[in-house]
């Protein structure tokens, strides 16, 4: 490590004190790469998480450049492994419960569930989003395994196999025909919704998706958790090696709205510029808690954005 990087930083009487430059909340692929960059920048940065990523149960992270095929908690690994020679980044196992912002100052004050408060010149919320699953039998078991979500991420693990899409609105006939690129051996599942478009059951006819109305009452799966066959409330059975769904998703964490930021109501994310600078001045907000594709690399370089935004935005008040 070069001997200029442990120099401590010397603050201009006109930047108001804190204990860090910068607390990133959240610590997956948005918020360890935004310590990288911050760290490499040597700003004071404290790093928190309070829990698992949204892919922990998943066995692989694929198309991610370099690392397809990794398992999640080794990227994580490698990402705090590659923090250790920025000794300006600080990194803890707490979870981050409020924060809010001076208006005099411009600073943030946030409290950690260890009680301990800290104060910041900007934040990074990186907290991700949560999926909420449909409460069938097996699909919480089957998750990220049998049960999965994307077929940029997995949809070629199971290519040419029998997979169905589930889906009780009108975005599954769309869905549905995505995953037909990866297998022409699609079923529709609405688990008892009826109300398909005559158009969307055409296009579905057209494209020879089968259509499944019936409700279903549970997904079995074997005991290495990939999916076996949906069983339908009338008794039959479907064998699928993978059930595709978009489940509802909600904020990990509120601390946006503790903070004022504003949330888009079409899907409860956090709005941002392309500064990745939320409505909150010193707010930034990276990853999947953003409109942007829920994809590890996209949060990643989300993440580094905001880090460089944050950055800048630091230098431009220190060299006022
Ligand atoms: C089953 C599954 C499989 C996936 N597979 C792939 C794949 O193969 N390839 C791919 O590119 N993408 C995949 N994804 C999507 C990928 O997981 C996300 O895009 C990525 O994790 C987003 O990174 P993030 O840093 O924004 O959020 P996360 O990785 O979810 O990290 C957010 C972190 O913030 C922490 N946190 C939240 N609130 C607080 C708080 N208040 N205080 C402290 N910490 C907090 C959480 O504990 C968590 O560790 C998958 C998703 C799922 C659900």
């Amino acid at each position: 490590m070069p001997a200029s990087a442990r120099r401590p930083f010397k603050r201009p009487r006109h930047v108001p004190a804190t204990d860090y430059e910068v607390v990133i909340v959240g610590a997956g692929a948005a918020g360890l790469s935004a310590a990288l960059v911050l760290g490499r920048c040597r700003r004071r940065v404290l790093l928190c998480d309070g829990g698992r990523t949204r892919n922990y149960p998943s066995p692989a992270v694929h198309g991610f450049l370099s690392r397809d095929g990794i398992k999640p908690q080794e990227l994580l690994r490698i990402g705090h492994e590659q923090l250790q020679p920025y000794p300006t980044v600080e990194q803890r196992e707490n979870c981050v419960t409020t924060a809010s912002r001076d208006p005099l100052t411009g600073t943030f004050t946030l409290t950690l569930d260890s009680g301990r408060e800290v104060t910041s010149r900007k934040i990074i919320l990186a907290t991700g989003v949560m999926d909420i699953l449909p409460t069938i039998d097996g699909m919480h078991e089957l998750w990220g395994t049998g049960v999965l979500h994307c077929p940029y991420c997995h949809g070629y693990e199971v290519s040419d196999q029998p997979v169905a899409v589930y889906g009780c609105d009108k975005s599954v006939a769309g869905f549905a025909l995505l995953i037909s690129r990866w297998s022409k051996d699609v079923a529709v599942c609405t688990d008892g919704w009826t109300k398909m478009t005559d158009h969307a059951r055409h296009r579905l006819q057209r494209h020879g998706i089968a259509l499944y109305e019936q409700p279903i009452t549970k997904l079995v799966g074997y005991a290495n958790k990939t999916l076996r066959h949906i069983e339908f409330q009338d008794g039959s059975t479907l064998p699928r090696k993978a059930l595709f769904i978009h489940p509802q998703q909600k904020q990990r964490s509120d601390l946006a709205i503790q903070l004022g930021c504003r949330i888009l109501q079409r899907n409860g994310s956090v709005a941002v510029d392309k500064r990745i600078l939320t409505t909150v001045p010193g707010v930034y907000a990276a990853g999947d808690t953003t409109p942007a594709a829920q994809q590890a690399l996209v949060a990643a370089a989300e993440g580094a954005q905001a880090a460089i935004s944050c950055n800048e935005q630091l230098t431009r008040e220190e060299c006022a």
